[in-house]
């Protein structure tokens, strides 16, 4: 069997340069098993223009957040389901000084920071005693729904080999690589925290972090924000289903769910919420994530037949359907990708890969 591109991962990364590739007449060959832990299954999906305690406008926002509205707007209108969501963030102050920060926001015209002009408008649902705020616009890609749907596209257009990838079987040929009896002219490796392992791009600065999430049950919560206080909640697919989360740890042992976050998260949730909640699942695993915050994109510098789109870190997303679509067009047609993210700035490194 004979392909254009072979591609390790379905996460988000995999989904978008999958759907771009065939959106560009290639055929391609996804190899994936995704395990519970596998980011892009447990996180939110939140598409969010701030980050941080500070506000701070999100890199490249101006053009991944519109991209992805679009991107997923036209990946769900294919399949025939919802894949993205407005949803913009309630910002609930945890304290005056909070408060203080997000008001100078404001006064400085920030693009994504607005007052919220019915302050009583939460009371039945939250305990806010400081005041509210809104980030907009915000969005919530449905990761639970999108992905099952795209899997099941590639599955029935032959596209999908559910395994896990055995790098004992892959041999590179001038003209591209060979696994089992599958021929490509590229291998794209979009496999998230598996990339730690991997020998061609393991020497690259990832930075592992761990996240950790609840899945709960709130009848009678509106579903129309996110609603943010030291945590954030999101509203899921499913009725009165709702997201919580998350932690980020840069030191620990394991990637299971701790005991330290479901009790934390109560305490928040007690405090926080008037409506009773019943916790349905929990969540956790490692996050893609790099020293320098930008992602892993385009062309072994040393290996022709090999490319990576990783290193998504807290943002994947957002960041992975606008470097998705860079790839896909490197690749077909030889165009730019941004410098930040091109994975041919660590040429000199990954000299010493395999
Ligand atoms: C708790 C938590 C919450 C998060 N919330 C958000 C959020 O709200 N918004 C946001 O933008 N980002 C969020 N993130 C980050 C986001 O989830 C990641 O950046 C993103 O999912 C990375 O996607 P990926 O496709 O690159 O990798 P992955 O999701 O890891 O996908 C890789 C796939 O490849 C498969 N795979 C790997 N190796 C092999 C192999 N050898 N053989 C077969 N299959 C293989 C894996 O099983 C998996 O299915 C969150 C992360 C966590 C942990």
């Amino acid at each position: 069997m004979v392909y254009d591109y072979l591609i390790i991962g379905q996460g988000v990364s995999g989904t978008f340069l999958s759907y771009f590739l065939q959106q560009q007449e290639k055929t391609v060959l996804v190899i994936d098993l995704p395990t519970k832990q596998s980011p892009s299954h447990i996180a939110a999906g939140i598409i969010n223009p701030v980050t941080g305690r500070r506000m701070t406008t999100a890199w490249m926002a101006e053009q991944v957040m519109p991209f992805a509205w679009e991107a997923y707007t036209e990946i769900g209108n294919d399949l025939g389901i919802t894949a993205i969501s407005h949803r913009n963030v309630i910002d609930f102050f945890p304290n005056p000084f909070m408060r203080e920060g997000f008001l100078e926001k404001i006064k400085a015209a920030d693009e994504y920071v607005f007052a919220y002009p019915e302050q009583n408008h939460f009371n039945p649902y939250f305990n806010y005693e400081f005041g509210c705020g809104e980030i907009r616009p915000a969005y919530s890609a449905h990761m639970e729904v999108l992905l099952p749907a795209w899997r099941n596209r590639l599955i029935s257009n032959g596209a999908l080999l559910e395994e896990w990838f055995d790098r004992s079987a892959l041999s590179f040929h001038a003209d591209g690589v060979r696994y089992r009896d599958i021929m490509a002219s590229k291998i794209i490796y979009c496999d998230g925290p598996g990339g730690f392992e991997n020998p061609q791009f393991s020497l690259l600065p990832y930075s592992p972090n761990k996240g950790e999430a609840l899945v709960l049950e709130i009848p009678g919560l509106p579903a129309f924000n996110i609603y943010k206080k030291s945590m954030l909640l999101v509203p899921m697919t499913d009725e009165n289903k709702f997201w919580i989360g998350s932690s980020y740890a840069w030191k620990f042992d394991n990637p299971d769910p701790t005991q330290e976050f479901l009790d934390k998260t109560k305490a928040v949730l007690d405090e926080w919420l008037k409506l009773p909640y019943k916790i349905l699942e929990h969540r956790s695993g490692l996050r893609p994530a790099t020293m320098e915050r930008r992602p892993f994109c385009g062309i072994h510098p040393h290996h022709p037949q090999v490319a990576i789109l990783n290193g998504m870190g807290t943002k994947g997303c957002s960041l992975a359907p606008f470097f998705a679509k860079q790839l896909a067009d490197h690749l077909v047609n030889g165009t730019e990708i941004t410098p930040d993210a091109d994975v041919k700035r660590f040429t000199k490194i990954l000299s010493r890969s395999n």
